[in-house]
């Protein structure tokens, strides 16, 4: 649920008069489509006002909120999993030219996952999408996931956004920032008070700023295209489609939020059906995808179900007849009992349901460093440290770990206090934020890695450098001060002295930073 201060509110407040000077087709009650007067909305084929730094700076107001959001969900192993299918689409589009340099360099190209239960993915301005855990756990394969994602990384790649905002040019980019949070704030929950409020409001944004039919069917043509040229099987673009005419079928608005962004129109449905005719099936892998099941029950309990659906989950993994179900399904309810079982601190439970899991997934590389993973968390969750580094250095990993055991790996030293292992996950973790300064997290846990070694200087900045990844541009300067306060307390001398002098320049670049978006306000 997204909070709003009352600076925003009178900024939502401000955007009523604003909707007053759209046409009046904009201010039917919910529409569904903007079916009846795309005449003022450019079309497709024409260029677009809308600079790149505009739209991202727009994406990027939108993304500090969202990743302020509590319901805003950083996990490693989930993120490591949207990022395997992430780089590749990213890779497809930019081989079909639907990608040029200059976008890929401007745009953020992040996913924001959220915690929501309900079916939903999103594009984002400026190269963000919004990816919701309810749509990773319904979605039977990786590739029907992909076809989501490839549909709206082609929203971004098209320019539709800014196709469609650049009409509202009255607009300041915060107040279209603002009101595409309203929509997103009013989306997802539709029955909270603060959403009944928006509701008219978000109803009349939403049709001013959502896409034609004609991008919509451009968004289905290149991701189609970009999804296939990325390796996956387009055939999961046909059964998500499938998946979502049934749900509109039913009228599933409610959980499949997702179809009201993209109504199953005739002409988009028509298109499907050509395209499936153009398809030869691929000989199907007998091999079960056990990665996928484990994310989609991973993605299933950290949406935090409820108590109710945590315990049928655990009796489904005591049924007596689990054993003669097919090995996917085995995998996919013991994962999802496990995490299950934690959440119900039931922590023994846990134990026995991984003691199951275990010797089902031996011979599939992927699924067991998954279930070693779960293992280490599940440890560490229930203060037993030397558990999970055990349960870590099992892992088979190269020289440079992974991020999920990195972090792992850190965690679980930084809370037993100084030591030598501590500092050399330090430098490991040192070399990987090098790498990815964008990584919010992985600053945050080196930040506490450094305060359990007695480097409060570094661990300060570090805090700052986290804050910065989150666009969160006065705390970053709060955190950067305080390690400048820090440094001129302390007799400095070699590391530290350094550290103190990039402090100063840091905290000049954040301070630049945030005037600019005072300026723009
Ligand atoms: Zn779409």
């Amino acid at each position: 649920m997204l909070k709003w201060s009352r600076k925003q509110r009178a900024w939502l407040a401000a955007m009523g008069a604003v909707c007053l000077l759209v046409p009046a087709w904009a201010q039917a009650p919910a529409p569904q489509y903007i079916s009846t007067a795309p005449a003022a909305l450019p079309s497709l084929g024409e260029g677009s006002d809308m600079t790149l730094t505009a739209e991202r700076k727009i994406g990027d107001r939108i993304a500090r909120e969202l990743y302020r959001d509590p319901d805003y969900i950083d996990d490693p192993v989930l993120d490591e999993y949207i990022q395997s299918l992430w780089k590749p689409l990213v890779a497809g589009a930019k081989a079909r030219g639907e990608l040029n340099a200059e976008l890929q360099e401007r745009f953020a190209w992040q996913i924001v996952l959220g915690r929501d239960r309900s079916v939903n993915a999103f594009a984002l301005p400026g190269g963000y999408m919004g990816l919701h855990l309810g749509l990773i756990s319904v979605v039977t394969s990786r590739d029907e996931l992909a076809s989501v994602m490839a549909h709206e990384l082609s929203h971004v790649t098209q320019r539709h956004i800014a196709r469609s905002i650049s009409e509202q040019a009255r607009m300041t980019p915060l107040m279209i920032g603002t009101m595409i949070l309203g929509i997103l704030a009013a989306s997802k929950s539709p029955q909270s008070a603060q959403a009944l409020i928006m509701g008219g409001q978000a109803a009349a944004i939403r049709s001013q700023l959502s896409f034609s039919r004609d991008m919509e069917r451009e968004a289905d043509r290149v991701g189609y295209s970009v999804m296939t040229e990325a390796g996956f099987d387009p055939q999961g673009f046909v059964s998500m489609f499938a998946k979502l005419q049934q749900a509109s079928a039913l009228n599933d608005n409610g959980s499949f939020p997702y179809l009201r962004s993209h109504p199953m129109s005739t002409e988009r449905m028509a298109d499907m059906q050509a395209r499936q005719q153009l398809l030869t099936p691929r000989a199907a892998s007998d091999k079960a995808d056990l990665e996928h099941v484990i994310m989609t029950a991973r993605a299933r309990i950290l949406s935090q179900p409820g108590i109710d659906l945590l315990r049928s989950w655990t009796r489904e993994a005591n049924d007596a007849q689990l054993g003669s179900q097919p090995l996917a399904k085995q995998v996919h309810v013991l994962y999802g009992a496990a995490l299950a079982q934690w959440s119900l601190r039931e922590p023994q439970l846990a134990t026995r349901f991984l003691m199951r899991l275990t010797p089902l997934v031996q011979g599939d590389a992927k699924a067991s460093r998954l279930v070693q993973l779960l293992s280490a968390e599940l440890a560490f969750k229930s203060d037993n440290l030397q558990g999970a580094l055990r349960a870590l250095s099992e892992i088979p990993t190269g020289t440079n770990p992974r991020r999920p055991e990195l972090l792992a790996q850190v965690q679980a030293l930084t809370r037993m206090g100084a030591s030598s292992a501590l500092d050399t996950g330090i430098s490991q973790l040192r070399s990987w934020v090098q790498q990815h300064p964008e990584d919010g997290q992985a600053w945050q846990v080196l930040a506490g890695g450094l305060m359990a070694q007695g480097r409060a200087l570094q661990s300060l900045r570090a805090e700052g450098e986290s804050q910065l990844a989150r666009m969160d541009y006065s705390g970053a300067m709060d955190r950067f001060k305080a390690a400048q306060d820090a440094s001129r307390q302390l007799p400095l001398q070699g590391a530290d002295l350094i550290e103190a002098s990039i402090v100063d320049a840091r905290l000049r670049s954040v301070q630049s930073l945030w005037r600019e978006q005072l300026l723009e306000r």
